[in-house]
């Protein structure tokens, strides 16, 4: 190893982003009840962290309220089950303790939810038979955004070399605690001094970007990778998709090649914490004119409307 490399390494050892400590007095939500976040652990035979064996959702609250808490908990739901784990809670009772544990958080105004539920303590060894008592963890926080600057000038995306997992491998319909696909990608990105990474799949359609879909403008009409392509289908996704076709807007679910992004008119990513953020270059090429894009920037603020008045 040079000393070049050795310095690298220490001096990404040692970045602020990676300097984390909860807020005292932050209250997790873990089992049965809200705790003071220096007991909120789990155990060490939880197969969430042995086998990344199980689920979450990142969730939005804006005044006191939790955005689209129904799809939310939907997909919960929905990916406890192609997990098959039996979640230890009815979606009563999981809307009541996001509930409770925003308020033991003293949360009134906007703020984040990680909802997690992990496969459970077991044996070492992936059989699912060799586990009990799933656990639900809700962590209720601020979110930290990309900076303002980044909406006015884009993202500076690249194309990941990693593959997005295969739809019949472990399909990013789930999602699931396993992130390492994203999470390499990502690192990819941030390795060239990029702000995110565009996923493709194994047959080289667009997928989405690490943590957000993805949608051009091409035509004037609006295009996102279909469900089937290996995308988290997006809470977010949704609403934009909704807010288009309320402005008379053509929407489609497609298939996209990385051809399709380059010629686009305009880009940008959607998800629950980035909300829309415009992307401007890919791979060094300039998407339209390098700037945000018109039709980009009344979908912000359409979205802003729309979660303002909901
Ligand atoms: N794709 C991936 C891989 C994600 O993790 C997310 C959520 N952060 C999204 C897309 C956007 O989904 P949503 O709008 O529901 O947050």
């Amino acid at each position: 190893m040079t000393t070049a490399t050795v310095e690298v390494e220490r001096k990404v050892e040692t970045m602020p982003e990676n300097a984390f400590a909860p807020r005292p007095g932050l209250k997790v939500w873990v089992g049965e009840g809200v705790v003071p976040v220096e007991q909120a652990v789990v155990s060490v035979f939880d197969h969430a962290l042995l086998y990344g064996d199980g689920i979450f959702e990142g969730i939005r609250v804006y005044r006191g309220r939790i955005f689209k808490e129904q799809e939310h908990i939907q997909r919960f739901f929905e990916s406890a089950k192609v997990i098959r784990l039996n979640l230890p809670m009815t979606t009563e009772q999981l809307s009541r303790a996001m509930y409770d544990t925003m308020r033991a958080n003293g949360v009134t105004g906007d703020g984040y939810i990680r909802l997690v539920a992990t496969r459970g303590v077991g044996a070492l060894g992936i059989s699912i038979r060799r586990t009990a008592n799933p656990s639900i963890i809700i962590i209720v926080d601020k979110i930290s955004l990309y900076p303002a600057e980044v909406y006015e000038r884009g993202l500076h995306c690249i194309i990941s070399s990693i593959s997005r997992n295969h739809v019949n491998a472990l399909n990013p319909r789930i999602k699931s605690l396993n992130y390492l696909n994203n999470v390499l990608a990502k690192a990819e990105a941030q390795a060239v001094g990029a702000d995110e990474a565009i996923m493709l799949g194994l047959d080289g359609h667009v997928c989405e970007c690490t943590g957000d879909n993805i949608f051009i403008i091409s035509r004037g009409e609006l295009h996102t990778p279909g469900r089937w392509e290996g995308i988290l289908e997006g809470i977010t996704r949704g609403v934009v998709m909704e807010l288009a076709r309320k402005r008379g807007m053509t929407v489609s679910e497609t298939s996209l090649v990385r051809h399709d992004l380059f010629i686009a008119e305009e880009c940008f990513a959607t998800g629950t914490a980035a909300e829309i953020v415009p992307i401007t270059e890919i791979s060094g090429i300039p998407i339209g004119n390098g700037k945000p894009g018109r039709i980009t920037k009344q979908l912000m603020e359409d979205f802003a409307t729309y979660r303002n008045a909901g």
